[in-house]
This record gives structure tokens, C-alpha cells and sequence, in this order.
């Protein structure tokens, strides 16, 4: 029999969600503005907010999704055609893209092996070698990979050191922190994502979080056409339409009720996998490197050493794919990308050799019993198979 498939992250809802969007239907709120929108962007100011760490100011822009955020901060920093942004390789395309909808030219710095998240090492190269050429870049894109908080001191000594703002990609990071700090209040700018696949979903969605209420504002109006205070419509500056939809929104706050709760059941999931794999060498589960850092495991990632194994990440991942459960590689590094072949690298290999030996595995905070009977019996049937 054919069992169903495992995801490597699929949408989970906690059961109030429906609640909200029916006061949106009720209230004939259905419209990119509204109390549901109001209600996630205080939602997540609250949660990301920590007066302890003197994190009092936090202003969230709840928009139609994690890109059009990326897009925003970039404008939001000045970034004009010509100009240069660094940008982590090993990420998703959505971190780079909005670089070149600005007719900006990114340049792709490589990972460290701790985190697999920007390299502060290479980080200062490029910065020096392009400041050598002649441009300083505008900004710096920096990823919490897999909800892994990237070195934040290091690399915001360096952006520190050359006065260029950071746009903190948290698309993949809410619920993690750094020294007891949430990630996405770390950046000049921050962004997250709602995506079906991410940590919590608004079907669609993202948001801009930013550290004073202006860039907010300014954030608002340019994803809203960029109207000017006028009876009627008069532009002075180009607009875009990225609000979040007051229905997508009601999602949104079910899920925020639910987030730390998902939060851990996706850290059990990296417990579980960490069990397991204790067993077989050649594997290495990724975790924290120290107690500064806290992930939440919105994917579990594996390297596998074939030299050990004596089999390759990819035939394990077939193996999988036969048993119908999904695994993924690791994002292609942006440098080997086919549409971005002509930009400038700096780095060592190490975002190629990660790409080559890691996996992603099913992660998902709704995976049930069952599910890990299949995934173990896999890994283990996989493993210790003769070959
Ligand atoms: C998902 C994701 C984005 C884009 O978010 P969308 O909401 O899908 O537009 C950006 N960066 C990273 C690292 C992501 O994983």
C-alpha cells in the first residue's frame, strides 16, 4: 500500500485561525488593510520585542510576502541601479533577487562551517577588494539559514567597521535567537517570511521589522501605491502593492498563538534525528555550535561523508524519495546559479562543499508517530544496509 507522502515542511494550523478570518468576513474586512493586519504586525512586535535586551523598539510591516520585504528594505537603504550589495551565496533566490529588480549588482561572499551562514572572514575581503575597485557596497544581506542565527557579533563588527547598514534575512529564523535575543532585531532592517513551508504560515505574507516607527511608516506607504496626502491620487514617488490581505492576516495571528509551541515540536524533531544518527557515522547532524545561539529547527540538516558511508547524500536521498518521504538538498549557492554566473564571489569552496554533502530532512512540527517510525526505519534500512 501506498502510504501518503512526508513533507519536508508542510502548513501547520493551530485551530484558531478560522476564528479570525471569519471576523474578517463578519466585519467585511476582506481588503490588504484591517484589523487582522493591525492586530499580526502587534502580534509580532510584542513577541520580537525583550525589554531585558533593551530591545524596546520594534516596528513590524506586515506585507504580502518575504521578497517584497527584501525589496523594501533595499529602497528603504537607498540602494540605486549601479550600486553593489553583498549578499550570503548559500541562500534562497529570494535573498538575491531583489537586488537586481533595483538594477543593483550583487556580490556573493561565502559561508563558515559553524553556522553555514555568512563568513565574517570573507565578509571583510570583499568589502575591502571592492572598496579597492572603487564602490563601497550599499548594504549587506545576511540569512539565519534553517533558523540558525548567523555570527552575529562578528559579522555586525565588520558592517560596524565600513558604516554599511544589514538587511537581516529572518525569512527562515522566527522563533530563534542569539544571546537570549530575538532574530530579526538584529539588522539595520529585518525581514521574515510567511510562506506555506516556513515556520508559520499566512498562506503567502511577509514583513519588514524595523527600529524606528518612520521606516515603518515609510515602509506602509510605499507598499500601498505611494499615495500622497491628497483627495485624490497623486504620486511623488514610485509605489508598489505589497500589504498583507486582512484575511491572510486573521492566519497569521492564529498561528502567532501557536509559534513557540512549533517552535519546540521542530527542536524535538532535531532531538529525534540527533538520536538516531548518533549511531552511524559519517553523518553529522547540524546543531548549535554554543549555548549563545538558539534554532528552531525549521529544517534539520545532515552531511554525509560518503568516504565514511561509502554512499552518497544523493542516493540516500533517492532511497527516501523511493519510501516517499521528501528530502531536499541544501540551497545551490547563488555563485553557481546559472542567472547569476557573471557576479562577483569571495570565498573558499565551502558553500559549494556544503551544497554537495547536506541534506535537508522532513521536519515539520506536525509530523505524527508514524511518521518517525517510516523515517527511522529509512535512515536506519538506508544506512546499515551492506553495500
Ligand atoms: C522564504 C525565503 C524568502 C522569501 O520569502 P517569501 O515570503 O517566500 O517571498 C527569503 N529569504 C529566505 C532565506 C527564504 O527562505
Amino acid at each position: 500500500m501506498e502510504q501518503g507522502k512526508i513533507w519536508l515542511s508542510s502548513p501547520h494550523m493551530g485551530g484558531t485561525e478560522q476564528k479570525f478570518v471569519n471576523e474578517a468576513f463578519d466585519a467585511n474586512w476582506v481588503a490588504p488593510l484591517g484589523p487582522n493586519v493591525t492586530g499580526f504586525e502587534l502580534d509580532i512586535e510584542s513577541y520580537l520585542s525583550d525589554s531585558k535586551n533593551e530591545v524596546n523598539d520594534v516596528h513590524v510591516a506586515a506585507l504580502s510576502s518575504g521578497t517584497a520585504a527584501l525589496h523594501l528594505a533595499l529602497i528603504l537603504l537607498g540602494v540605486e541601479p549601479g550600486d553593489e550589495v553583498l549578499c550570503q551565496s548559500m541562500t534562497f533566490a529570494a535573498s538575491a533577487n531583489p537586488i537586481m529588480y533595483l538594477g543593483a549588482i550583487p556580490v556573493f561572499v561565502d559561508s563558515e562551517r559553524d553556522t553555514l551562514n555568512l563568513c565574517p572572514v570573507y565578509l571583510e575581503k570583499a568589502i575591502e577588494d571592492r572598496i579597492s575597485k572603487g564602490k563601497k557596497p550599499k548594504a549587506i544581506i545576511a540569512v539565519h539559514l534553517y533558523g540558525m542565527p548567523y555570527k552575529i557579533d562578528d559579522i555586525q563588527k565588520v558592517a560596524e567597521k565600513f558604516e554599511i547598514p544589514i538587511v537581516e534575512d529572518s525569512a527562515e529564523a522566527l522563533g530563534s535567537s542569539y544571546k537570549g535575543r530575538k532574530c530579526g532585531t538584529f539588522g539595520t532592517i529585518g525581514i521574515l517570511s510567511f510562506n506555506g513551508n516556513k515556520i508559520i504560515t499566512t498562506s503567502g505574507g511577509g514583513a519588514l521589522i524595523a527600529k524606528e516607527k518612520s521606516v515603518k511608516n515609510k515602509a506602509v506607504f510605499l507598499a500601498t501605491q505611494a499615495r500622497d496626502d491628497a483627495p485624490h491620487y497623486q504620486h511623488s514617488e514610485i509605489g508598489y502593492n505589497y500589504r498583507l490581505s486582512n484575511i491572510s492576516a486573521g492566519i497569521g495571528r492564529g498561528q502567532m498563538e501557536v509559534l513557540d509551541e512549533h517552535v519546540d515540536l521542530r527542536r524535538a524533531m532535531n532531538q529525534f534525528y540527533q538520536d538516531i544518527f548518533l549511531n552511524i557515522e559519517g553523518v553529522t547532524v547540524f546543531s548549535e555550535p554554543n549555548d549563545d545561539y538558539f534554532c528552531n529547527n525549521w529544517l534539520t540538516i545532515i552531511s554525509v561523508d560518503e568516504k565514511v558511508t561509502g554512499k552518497s547524500r544523493e542516493e540516500f536521498r533517492l532511497y527516501m524519495e523511493g519510501l516517499n518521504i521528501e528530502c531536499r538538498p541544501l540551497w545551490k549557492p547563488m555563485h553557481l546559479q546559472p542567472v547569476f554566473k557573471n557576479m562577483p564571489f569571495y570565498g573558499n569552496g565551502i558553500a559549494e562543499e556544503l551544497f554537495e554533502t547536506g541534506l535537508c530532512l522532513p521536519s515539520g512540527s506536525n509530523l505524527t508517530g508514524d511518521d518517525r517510525k517510516r523515517l527511522s526505519v529509512g535512515i536506519n534500512g538506508f544506512f546499515s544496509a551492506q553495500n
